[in-house]
């Protein structure tokens, strides 16, 4: 390694836990951090410092002006122009860490895509916001044998959990079924940035390890910590729940995904489509959208404004409609100004 390289990562090559041999490891290591929201952002924003040489960083979303309160990779420009997070993301590392390779993903990880998106990664992140998507990774890893890392957050309260297929838990050993009933989420319960940043810290330590391969000294615990009331907790999941439907009885039911054409986001009083799959001409989508409402446009996403919807449109033809949480009326939206 250039002395360059020394310097800069000294402080970390000085940690025994690392030292030069951790430090090469890291370099060549490859990792994927699924959701660059809040956990995502503090996450992909500690690898990339650290020296993490490849990270794919897989967004669906864009940036709005309630993010910048807790998702620390975003600036009010990257607000005012509804860039794509995993966009805004990776020119944000780039600025800082310009050695390592940072891979911008634009899209939403179903099961007709994780194969090609978690393609060559050796461990994923969870930056996620919901259970749908854990359970697609979930699902993905066991299968692959790759190791990932669950983390959530939401008021003041963060959890996390590693999953080292073949040897601790997985998440449906800990959590056969969704949650039900009323769930809090961000957009009900609000969050903090601490709370975030408390599991992003430790999700990126426990990345760090097993990047390193010092994998014994990984958490083989579901741990939750309230930053708000100081509770914590720690459940066990050193070992595979006997009888488990994805680890134990080889179910991958998530990875055969039964088509979902709308997916509601996060509570926001939003719905996403994504059933076209075809390459859309922003130039000519403008032109043909202005007579409708107002329209504006960059190289990653085109915003279109009818009262009372706002509708987000992704070079791929992904959409995200604002204003509804009915699939019918976001679908007939779509259907009339985008096409079918
Ligand atoms: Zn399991």
């Amino acid at each position: 390694m250039s002395e360059e390289h020394n310097e800069r990562y000294s402080r970390q090559i000085l940690f025994r836990g690392i030292g030069s041999d951790g430090q090469k490891r890291l370099a060549i290591a490859r990792v994927a951090i699924v959701g660059c929201g809040a956990t995502g952002s503090a996450v992909a924003s500690l690898l990339a410092r650290s020296g993490v040489g490849s990270i794919r960083i897989i967004d669906r979303d864009y940036v709005e002006p309630s993010n910048l309160q807790r998702q620390a990779l975003f600036d009010e420009s990257d607000a005012r122009e509804s860039l794509p997070k995993a966009i805004a993301a990776a020119r944000r590392i780039a600025a800082f860490n310009s050695q390592i390779e940072v891979e911008a993903k634009v899209a939403d990880l179903t099961p007709e895509n994780i194969d090609s998106l978690l393609q060559g990664a050796q461990l994923i992140l969870d930056g996620t916001d919901n259970f749908e998507t854990r359970y697609l990774v979930n699902d993905y890893a066991v299968k692959a044998g790759v190791p990932w890392i669950y983390a959530a957050a939401v008021g003041s309260y963060g959890a996390t959990m590693n999953v080292i297929p073949g040897t601790t838990a997985c998440l449906a050993c800990i959590f056969p079924d969704s949650p039900t009933g009323i769930v809090e989420t961000c957009e009900t319960a609000g969050v903090l940035g601490s709370a975030v940043n408390l599991v992003a810290s430790i999700e990126t330590a426990e990345a760090l390890k097993f990047l390193v391969g010092a994998t014994e000294k990984m958490r083989r615990t579901l741990l939750s910590w309230d930053v708000w009331t100081n509770e914590s907790a720690e459940i066990q999941a050193g070992k595979p729940r006997a009888g488990c439907r994805a680890c134990g009885e080889g179910d991958f039911s998530h990875l055969e995904g039964e088509g979902r054409p709308h997916i509601t986001l996060c509570g926001r009083n939003s719905v996403q489509i994504h059933e076209r799959h075809r390459p859309v001409d922003f130039g000519e989508m403008s032109e043909r959208l202005k007579p409708h409402g107002t329209v504006r446009h960059n190289d990653f996403v085109l915003k279109f404004w009818r009262e009372p919807y706002e509708m987000t449109l992704f070079t791929d033809g992904r959409a995200i409609i604002k204003g509804t949480t009915d699939t019918g009326v976001a679908r007939s939206l779509y259907a009339r100004f985008v096409g079918s």
